[in-house]
């Protein structure tokens, strides 16, 4: 699982959750239709990922783009009660974002003729809300540093040992005009370094072919890899932003700029893939992650 609430923040909705899925689906396409792609960020400009004030836990998976939507400098978040805690307290009038988690139910699974009835685990998808540090007054926190923006050198440095430390790492060949990812061979093809207008480019274009090889069965076994997936189908698009997503979440954590404009037709299909599915962006953000924490060599457990 992807989405925990971090101590001290009480989960308060009880959203019937396919509508859920809806809200947090139409937030996303919102901001596509504005011409925003959430997930592309100057991370660079040391924008860090979002994180609880409390716990310092970072938000993961689809709250990471729901966090981002908003205009705040600051990148740490908390509840209303969590705000009393550090003695201030949330500016009267300010709206509050909603951040998602799953809640895990037990069912009895009935399947007819059976004595003893396995228990099957449901995920419900629930919400919080909570406010950005910028939003409240009086809290006890220390003033952010800001380091500065990472030199390009410092930059492809971290990409690059990211990239050098992947377990279990697919092939990966520079050569040809074209980046893909072929699961048959196991292999990442991307142009050379010097065929990209910036080297961020570069290095976004990596890892998203690295994230679709996070899909191949010796690695997270998914769907979108692994099995007949048409060009232009459902599983195909939803594969496609997770890979966008693993991308995003690699370059966040290395201080790459993933700002690459968006054609047309790219924005289009995302658009499609979420409007034909409420759950698409939530389970690709979620799968994302997971995604992100393999190429990361991060092990945590759900
Ligand atoms: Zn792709």
């Amino acid at each position: 699982m992807q989405c925990k609430p971090h101590s001290g923040a009480a989960p308060r909705g009880a959203a019937v959750s396919r509508n859920l899925y809806e809200l947090v689906t139409q937030k996303i396409v919102d901001s596509l239709k504005e011409g925003v792609v959430p997930w592309r960020k100057p991370w660079r400009t040391n924008r860090s990922l979002p994180s609880n004030a409390v716990t310092s836990k970072p938000y993961r998976g689809v709250n990471v783009l729901l966090l981002g939507l908003g205009p705040y400098e600051d990148h740490r978040w908390l509840t209303f009660r969590q705000a009393k805690e550090l003695g201030g307290k949330v500016r009267p009038g300010e709206k509050s974002t909603m951040v998602v988690f799953w809640k895990y139910w037990q069912k009895e699974d009935e399947a007819e003729g059976s004595d003893s009835p396995k228990r099957k685990t449901i995920p419900v998808l629930k919400y919080f809300n909570v406010f950005n540090a910028e939003q409240c007054e009086g809290l006890a926190l220390a003033p952010i540093l800001h380091t500065g923006t990472a030199s390009p050198d410092d930059r492809i440095r971290s990409a690059e040992a990211l990239i050098c430390s992947m377990p279990n790492p697919p092939f990966i060949e520079e050569r040809g005009d074209q980046a893909f990812y072929l699961p048959s061979e196991d292999t990442v093809r991307v142009p050379k370094i010097s065929r990209f207008d910036t080297v961020d480019h570069y290095y976004a274009t990596t890892f998203h072919e690295l994230g679709h090889s996070t899909g191949h069965e010796k690695r997270l076994n998914r769907k979108g890899v692994m099995g007949k997936i048409h060009f232009g189908s459902e599983d195909y698009g939803r594969e496609e932003l997770v890979a966008e997503l693993t991308s995003s979440f690699c370059c966040a954590a290395v201080g790459i700029d993933n700002t690459i404009p968006a054609s047309a037709s790219y924005v289009d299909s995302w658009l499609q893939s979420l409007q034909n599915d409420p759950k698409a962006v939530v389970i690709a953000a979620a799968q994302a992650q997971k995604a992100a924490d393999y190429i990361r060599g991060i092990d945590l457990a759900d």
